[in-house]
């Protein structure tokens, strides 16, 4: 078969761009190795404002499927907190999986061809077309080939773009039941628990969500054993503040999360990478939705141009607009290497925590809210 675009990938970046690219008349095939877009979860899925207010698709979403909270409870190591606010910011949690599975039927609304279940595993240039073998011995030949298929690409290996190197894991229970202050996302500072990120919990949509991540030193990458998150200590040391009652998980969430920000080659004529395939998440915070939703958006936009003769190849100029995260990289090295549980300890009731916090959470700087500058982020 043929098509204008594949995409490879059914989560925010992916279905982002094949949005964009069908709604430009593009005819675009979507590649998801998995059932379901909404199976195998690998994040938490809160959404920052900022995303909803730049992507307009995010405003039908059903009410359903999201949950305002309108901020955050950070603690110190030794659980004392403080709270932080920003006028008019909230923070979505959301029914990620629903939200996934939804975002797929509307795609598919606009006449995206959604083949589950099929994994992307090379692709060939032949002439100007690249050639992608499918596992039931069929082929799709396509004009644009998007690779949005997350932390670990094969569309970039395929290729001989970049690949991520360095990563968080994070790791999340689902409870269906729980003791938690639900108006705030509450955020945990350990560096014996959590070194290099935070813990986590949060009172979602449908469930309470607990979770915890940890930075894996580099050349720790191979060994399984640095993926060891302990998060029933986690969870015993915070039970004063959010408390599980007896029984098990109802789900599991677990994942690598890149944070050595954006990859060096992440483009070559007639084909892309976006969202974590391009390492296009925050370093500091880990958020990655916003920027697969909005750069995976534009991505399909520039495609849809260039296709129709109206605009270069966006692998020639749109790949640098993507944000480099160059501030949240140099507060990713300071706290890697001098994150210390005494500093937050003393450090946690101060104007000057509480106002570092505010910028990270909410983009902000002395008291206003800055216009996010998604190019230099
Ligand atoms: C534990 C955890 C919690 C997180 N929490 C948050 C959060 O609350 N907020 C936030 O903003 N960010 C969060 N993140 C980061 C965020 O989830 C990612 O940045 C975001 O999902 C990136 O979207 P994406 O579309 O680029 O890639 P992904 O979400 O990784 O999706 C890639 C898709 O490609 C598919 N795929 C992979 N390989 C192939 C293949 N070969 N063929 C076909 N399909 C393939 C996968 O099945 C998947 O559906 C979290 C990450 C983790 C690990």
């Amino acid at each position: 078969m043929t098509a204008d675009l594949v995409v490879v990938g059914a989560s925010f970046a992916g279905l982002a761009c094949a949005r964009a690219a069908a709604k430009a008349g593009l005819q675009v095939v979507l590649l998801e190795k998995k059932a379901a877009a909404g199976d195998k979860l690998h994040t938490t899925g809160i959404i920052v404002k900022d995303a909803v207010d730049t992507e307009s698709w995010l405003r039908s979403v059903p009410p359903s499927l999201v949950r305002r909270i309108d901020g955050v409870r950070l603690y110190a190591p030794n659980l004392h907190s403080v709270d932080l606010h920003a006028p008019g910011y909230y923070f979505w949690a959301t029914d990620a999986s629903a939200l996934l599975d939804w975002m797929v039927q509307e795609v598919r609304a606009l006449g995206v061809e959604v083949r589950l279940q099929s994994l992307f595993t090379q692709a060939e240039l032949e002439g100007t077309r690249w050639r992608l073998p499918m596992a039931d011995g069929t082929e799709v030949r396509t004009r644009y080939l998007v690779g949005a298929d997350g932390p670990h690409s094969r569309v970039a290996t395929s290729l001989g773009l970049s690949s991520n190197q360095e990563f968080l894991f994070g790791i999340e229970h689902e409870y269906a039941s729980a003791t938690i202050e639900p108006g705030f996302l509450h955020c945990f500072i350990d560096r014996q628990l959590a070194p290099g990120y935070i813990g986590w919990a949060l009172a979602g949509v449908r469930s309470v969500q607990i979770g915890l991540a940890r930075r894996i030193p580099p050349q720790t990458l191979q060994n399984p054993g640095a993926r060891q998150v302990k998060l029933d200590a986690f969870m015993a040391k915070i039970a004063p503040v959010v408390g599980v009652h007896g029984g098990q998980p109802v789900s599991v969430r677990a994942g690598m999360i890149p944070c050595g920000g954006l990859l060096a080659r992440v483009s070559r004529p007639g084909a892309l990478l976006v969202g974590d395939a391009a390492g296009m998440v925050s370093p500091v915070t880990a958020g990655g939705i916003r920027t697969a939703l909005l750069h995976g958006r534009q991505v399909g936009e520039g495609i849809g141009a260039f296709l129709a003769g109206q605009a270069p190849d966006p692998a020639e100029w749109l790949v640098q607009r993507y944000p480099n995260f160059r501030a949240k990289r140099m507060l990713r090295w300071m706290f890697d290497r001098f994150q210390t549980d005494w500093m937050f300890n003393q450090l946690i009731g101060t104007r000057a925590l509480r106002r570092a916090a505010e910028l990270v959470y909410f983009h902000r700087k002395g008291g206003v809210a800055l216009p996010s500058d998604y190019r230099n982020d």
